[in-house]
């Protein structure tokens, strides 16, 4: 599972999450310390996702 890293606009503040890449697509990401939604997503190393497509 990839995890996803966050900056926020508002007060700065950076988090990460973990989650699915379906459940990011649909993901209204809020601050956990303002609530704010204007958040800036960083980019994120993460080791080689294979898309299986069967
Ligand atoms: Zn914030």
């Amino acid at each position: 599972m990839p995890t996803y890293s966050y900056q926020c606009q508002v007060c700065r503040k950076s988090f990460s999450l973990q989650m699915t890449i379906a459940k990011h697509d649909k993901a209204r990401t809020k601050c956990p310390k303002c609530g704010s939604r204007n958040v800036q997503q960083s980019i994120t190393s993460f080791v080689a996702v294979t898309s299986k497509k069967s």
